[in-house]
């Protein structure tokens, strides 16, 4: 007897389902997969599948502390208040920030919105005071918020139009009998494209993201009735783009996106572009988009760096290569970008001049 497919084996799920169903869209794929995927494991880290910057040094969360206490300070220091983070990951980001927020005086409530079980125990260690959500629609709405989201939105579905011979087309998940593969779903699209890319070439590539807007949207919206700002920090344009930014990671190296589905960490770039007249829809302010590095610096992370290399002088040169990782353009410091949202009433944030 030939060998069944074990029952919690994706790719075989999806198998079936498409060749009974036909070609699912892209971000049901996405949503699946990642779903299946973070459940279960912590990715993060050298023995896991990637790397993020609050993994890379403890002083990505402390720049990150300081700017939403220095925010909330000048906003007159509002009492409760609450830090809530979308996608803590192992909790390093919220650690460090509340680290540095408690030292000059800001004590939060601490809301984590993590759909994984894995990684909301590996949260709990470092942030055991921490209340969990499924979602942001659960978070309290009667104190201001300091939101902040590493590496959140880009792990989120996308939605993909492509054009055609035949007009514009949803970008599916089909399977040839071997393997799942992108491809033109049946249905005319062509309502869906804004005019200004209608005529784009056959093959063409136009992404968005519903879920992310939505999220921005959802911050915007309680920013703007409960007072706070917020910190969408994520690898991603400034300006709109065409084309395919999906892309699977798996131990470190870039893989098929097609090939593992649940097995591997799915992604796309945010268009940031996209998300600034979001927040102006619901009521609250954009502070500005600008590129990692450069807010890093702007922040003090270079004399934070220094600060740390004499306290610690066996840790010195591995301050520094951190340091580098998170602000180098060649690195991290310019494909990653900090968009800064805050209530109407409140100030303007720190690194977005
Ligand atoms: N911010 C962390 C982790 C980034 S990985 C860091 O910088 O290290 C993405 C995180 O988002 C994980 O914690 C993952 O479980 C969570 N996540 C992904 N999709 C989610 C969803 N739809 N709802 C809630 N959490 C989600």
């Amino acid at each position: 007897m030939p060998a069944a497919a074990p029952k919690d084996d994706l790719r075989a799920r999806f198998a079936r389902l498409i060749a009974t169903s036909g070609p699912i869209s892209i971000a049901h794929y996405i949503a699946e997969s990642n779903a299946r995927y973070y459940a279960s494991r912590d990715p993060l880290g050298v023995t896991g599948d990637f790397t993020t910057a609050p993994e890379i040094s403890q002083m990505f969360g402390e720049m990150v502390g300081v700017w939403l206490a220095d925010i909330w300070q000048r906003a007159g220091g509002p009492a409760p208040v609450a830090y809530v983070e979308l996608g803590p990951g192992r909790g390093t980001l919220a650690r460090d920030a509340l680290r540095v927020m408690e030292r000059i005086g800001l004590v939060p409530q601490v809301h984590l919105v993590e759909g994984s079980p894995a990684l909301r125990a590996v949260q709990a260690m470092l942030v055991p005071q921490a209340q969990w959500h499924d979602d942001l629609s659960t978070l309290p709405d009667d104190l201001p918020l300091l939101v902040v989201a590493n590496e959140f939105l880009d792990a989120l579905p996308v939605r993909q139009l492509v054009r055609t011979a035949n007009g514009w087309r949803e970008r599916m998940v089909g399977w040839d009998g071997e393997r799942l593969l992108p491809v033109a779903g049946d249905r005319p699209m062509d309502a869906a494209i804004p005019p200004e890319l209608a005529d784009l070439a056959d093959g063409a590539i136009v992404e968005t993201s519903p879920a992310a807007a939505t999220v921005t949207g959802e911050i915007a919206r309680r920013l703007a009735a409960q007072g706070g700002a917020a910190l969408l920090i994520d690898y991603g344009h400034a300006q709109p783009r065409i084309g395919s930014t999906l892309q699977a990671v798996r131990a470190h190296a870039g893989v098929d996106p097609f090939a593992h589905p649940g097995e591997a960490d799915l992604t796309a770039h945010v268009d940031f572009a996209a998300l600034v007249p979001i927040v102006g829809q619901f009521g609250s302010r954009w502070l500005g988009t600008v590129a990692q590095g450069a807010w890093l610096q702007a922040m003090g992370i270079e004399q934070r760096a220094q600060a740390l290399a004499s306290r610690f002088p066996s840790q010195a040169e591995a301050v520094a290569a951190g340091l580098q990782r998170l602000v180098a353009p060649d690195a991290m410091g310019d494909l990653f970008k900090v968009m800064g949202l805050a209530a109407p009433p409140w100030p303007d944030g720190a690194g977005f001049a």
